[in-house]
């Protein structure tokens, strides 16, 4: 077992049997006298596992047949450009609610390639909250109405889908993929970088229904088409191998868990645990509105920031790391996505209890 407990925004913590089978298996995957790194992307071996991968992310999100699923790279930045060369005509406006940094970042983006209409904004509270549903000034002609499910350095999270009728929605989900059940139904397109729930950094997942493929923009090039990755099934040049074989060995690890409407349950407890330790105290605060208070990144202040220090190192010595809240909004925060067990949680309260006691 490692001692630490590991509050990275991400790249994240990974659950640790994960580690340990691509551990055992880094020499020699399954017999075949090779590690999974050296194997070609067309052979038998590596087909097998980007096939079993894809397959239990399926089963896992009941995805429905209507929608493709795509191994890509670039990240999540890279989706921000590639939604609206792919979704949005040129001269189409689009439709983006802005709820944060993350959000901030695809809108700046998507300008880059025709109009975007902001439906909302919270920004001038700072990013607390998501604006009302009926404040939204939804555009019916939008090529698609953009939100990202979960910013991962204000710590706002969506926990409804908006309606957004003919105009296919679009979700960053970076920061909250498989930590929570999803209608992907509901979604014209989905899309998140691995490197907080899902494996290494180096794989971005998109979901997309079917009927939107066709609207790619005459003239894209096929790494930047959604139609060219669904058509050659992710497999348009060297997809990347390890980092899917490594999202494998955690969709296999979390259908050994109860699957997401398990860990959801699991998630939930984990959030409101460490919530109400900073709402019963006066030394730590939250601002966020505790109705889209984020499950998987808390951000937190002190009650005197020159002691962040301090309680950073204390924190290190207890075994908690990477609490450092993010440069733009300062103070901590504590990313709990699925791999962080109840006990790293509580160890973190255990420790917030014993600094204020002796600082406050
Ligand atoms: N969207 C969200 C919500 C994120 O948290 C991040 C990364 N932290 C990104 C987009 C950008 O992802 P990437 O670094 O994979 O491009």
């Amino acid at each position: 077992m490692r001692k630490i407990f590991n509050f990275s925004a991400g790249p994240a913590a990974l659950p640790e049997p994960v580690l340990t089978k691509a551990a055992k298996q880094m020499l020699d995957w399954q017999g075949s006298g090779q590690s999974v790194m050296e194997m070609s992307h067309r052979g038998e071996h590596y087909m097998s596992i980007h096939a079993d991968a894809q397959q239990r992310l399926r089963r896992l999100m009941n995805i429905p047949d209507s929608h493709k699923v795509l191994f890509l790279q670039g990240g999540a930045t890279q989706q921000f450009a590639m939604l609206p060369m792919n979704l949005a005509s040129t001269g189409q406006s689009v439709d983006y609610v802005n709820t944060g940094q993350w959000s901030k970042k695809a809108i700046a983006a998507a300008r880059d390639f025709g109009p975007v209409n902001v439906a909302a904004t919270s920004e001038s509270d700072n990013f607390t909250n998501i604006p009302p549903v009926e404040s939204w000034s939804l555009d019916p002609d939008a090529a698609y109405a953009h939100i990202c499910v979960n910013e991962t350095i204000g710590g706002v999270e969506y926990f409804f889908t908006p309606e957004t009728n003919n105009v296919p929605l679009v979700a960053d989900i970076s920061s909250t993929f498989l930590s929570r059940q999803v209608d992907v139904s509901r979604y014209g397109l989905i899309y998140g970088g691995a490197q907080k729930n899902i494996g290494p950094a180096g794989l971005a997942i998109v979901i997309i229904r079917e009927d939107l493929l066709d609207r790619v923009r005459p003239g894209t090039t096929s790494m930047l088409s959604y139609k060219a990755h669904a058509d050659a099934d992710s497999m348009l040049n060297t997809p990347p191998t390890f980092a899917i074989y490594m999202a494998g060995l955690v969709f296999e690890w979390l259908e050994g868990q109860g699957g997401v409407q398990a860990i959801e349950a699991l998630n939930k407890e984990k959030a409101a645990l460490l919530y109400q330790a900073i709402d019963n105290s006066s030394f730590y605060s939250n601002p966020v509105d505790p109705d889209c208070r984020s499950r998987m990144n808390i951000p937190f202040t002190l009650a005197d920031d020159s002691l962040d220090k301090a309680f950073l190192a204390g924190a290190e010595s207890n075994h908690l790391i990477q609490l450092k809240g993010h440069r733009s909004v300062g103070g901590m925060r504590a990313s709990i996505y699925n791999a962080m067990p109840l006990a790293g949680v509580q160890a973190l309260i255990d420790y917030m209890l014993d600094f204020e006691k002796t600082k406050a």
